[in-house]
């Protein structure tokens, strides 16, 4: 300790008679560093000293604060160090008349490789998502873990950049952090939103908002790509807000409609069921496609009683065919997996068949396969007490998530519909084709009927029918049309039935 400060400390005791405090001392050739704790008493003359040797409870101490500001799983800075950091880090731009840029990233879909691969391995994946990008973000920019599969780096040095080469960087990094791991054949992918002080904000709070409307642009525009912060995204989102009010409102006045598009049988070129799809009757802007609003209906959970009419709405139908004397054939219902998180939607549909004396073969219902990825969760238990019901179970949109030939055993799933991507590209596109092909053959084997949706062209629908493919559903048989023209298009030939090939 140098001479003068211990000198102040002593002049010190004598004037207040009791003096503690704490000091470092360097390390010395064997002697390691240290803090001591030291308390002076004055007693007449005598001046009693103890010092204490704290280095360790001092270590504890930092290394509490540095846990706390640290996250277990990355060793990243976490959202404590984010909010204590940020407004310090923007100060200094601030003063230094710097531009600092906030990117918000977000892997996407992780909760399907979770749900695929089990908590402990999406820890894992997580584990080296965030090394690869510690290997491109330079220790001068921070980057920090905010929790889940949320993650932010603060550039704090600007100079004429504004975040894209970075954003691209990480992005590639990401990409490439599976490689030689199990979890290899699901691409890691990630969206990114970014905002730039000071044009799009000058605080910490407003900053992070705006990253996260730009991430939330980039992740409704398909993901895996980043976005700058734009007020036309706010914008977006208010009036996101708005669609959700007035939904509410139009569930509670019922102001929605079902259009049927019918399945026609590939070989006879009958129809052979159909698939019921709502539309939403609105009173200033007119018919509105469910693309418009079930994302939201989702993301809201809306999509629970928007449901719930759905079924009654198909059922009563039913029974008004029934009445006028119709051959009553299957109709599919679209369910969301939200649907199947507890057992209302089991109970609404057996009320609402025995309301109107249906048997229960004459529904179905389509669901995409990220529903059936909780293996062993409430919805698969749903689904296997529907089919106990007696109500088929119809993966839509096959191709396009992760489903296992087991499960589609297991689940007994009676139909699945080739996505209409595919479809799409029948003749043009050698894989496509092999693809259907596939899917038809695992179909023979699990005697599980195929059906390919989106058909719009004679070409495709000879491809379809040379593959040996059940069904086919798309706007070259017919377009969903009204409750009132089924009749008609269920005693119609939509072709001429096919020579056996
Ligand atoms: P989806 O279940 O895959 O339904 C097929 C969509 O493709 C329908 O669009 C249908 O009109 C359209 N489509 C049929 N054939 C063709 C074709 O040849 N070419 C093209 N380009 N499109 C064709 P829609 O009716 O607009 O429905 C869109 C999506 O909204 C549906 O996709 C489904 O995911 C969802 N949806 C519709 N009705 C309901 C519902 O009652 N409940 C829920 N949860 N979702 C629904
Ligand atoms: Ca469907
Ligand atoms: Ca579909």
């Amino acid at each position: 300790m140098a001479l003068d400060a211990q000198h102040n400390f002593f002049l010190r005791v004598k004037t207040e008679r009791f003096v503690e405090d704490e000091f470092y001392v360097p390390r010395e050739r064997r002697h390691a560093a240290g803090w001591f704790h030291r308390r002076a008493v004055l007693s007449g003359q005598d001046i009693a000293i103890t010092v204490r040797d704290i280095s360790e409870a001092r270590q504890q101490a930092n290394e509490l604060a540095r846990m706390a500001k640290t996250d277990t799983l990355t060793g990243l800075p976490n959202r404590h160090w984010l909010n204590d950091t940020l407004p310090v880090m923007l100060q200094q731009a601030h003063e230094a008349g710097q531009r600092l840029a906030l990117l918000a990233i977000d892997l996407d879909d992780f909760k399907n490789i979770n749900d695929a691969l089990g908590h402990r391995n999406g820890d894992l994946v997580l584990a080296s998502v965030a090394k690869a990008m510690r290997d491109v973000v330079p220790e001068k920019h921070r980057l920090a873990r905010l929790g889940g599969d949320e993650f932010v780096v603060v550039l704090d040095d600007l100079v004429d950049g504004d975040g894209s080469t970075e954003a691209q960087a990480l992005m590639s990094a990401i990409a490439h952090s599976a490689t030689g791991t199990v979890w290899e054949k699901f691409p890691l992918k990630a969206s990114m939103g970014i905002s730039v002080h000071p044009c799009d904000g000058k605080d910490a709070q407003v900053l992070m908002q705006a990253a996260g409307i730009a991430l939330y642009e980039a992740k409704s525009q398909g993901k895996s790509q980043y976005r700058h912060y734009d007020e036309k995204y706010a914008q977006k989102i208010r009036d996101r807000t708005q669609l959700e009010r007035e939904l509410q409102l139009a569930i509670q006045h019922d102001e929605f409609v079902m259009f049927y598009q019918p399945r026609v049988n590939a070989r006879t070129g009958r129809f052979s069921s159909m698939e019921a799809l709502i539309r939403w009757q609105h009173p200033e802007r007119g018919l509105i496609s469910p693309d418009e609003f079930i994302a939201v209906a989702e993301q809201t959970r809306l999509v629970i009683p928007l449901g719930e009419l759905v079924i009654r709405k198909v059922c009563s139908q039913m029974a008004v065919w029934i009445s006028q004397g119709v051959n009553m054939k299957r109709v599919s219902v679209n369910v969301s997996a939200l649907q199947l998180h507890d057992d209302s939607l089991r109970q609404m549909l057996g009320n609402s068949l025995q309301e109107h004396g249906l048997h229960a073969s004459l529904i179905a219902i389509e669901l995409t396969e990220s529903s059936m990825l909780d293996e062993g969760g409430t919805a698969i238990r749903e689904l296997q007490k529907l089919r106990e019901l007696g109500i088929q179970l119809q993966i839509d949109d096959f191709g396009t998530g992760y489903s296992s030939l087991s499960q589609l055993q297991s689940l007994n799933i009676d139909v699945i519909k080739i996505d209409q991507s595919f479809i799409r590209k029948l003749g043009k596109d050698y894989q496509s084709e092999v693809l259907c092909e596939t899917i038809v053959s695992i179909g023979r084997t699990l005697d599980i009927t195929i059906v390919a949706e989106g058909v719009e062209t004679a070409v495709q629908l000879r491809n379809l029918q040379a593959m040996g493919c059940d069904e086919v559903q798309g706007y070259l048989l017919s377009r969903p049309v009204p409750a009132e023209d089924i009749p008609a298009l269920m005693l119609q030939p939509f072709f001429e039935e096919a020579d056996q090939v």
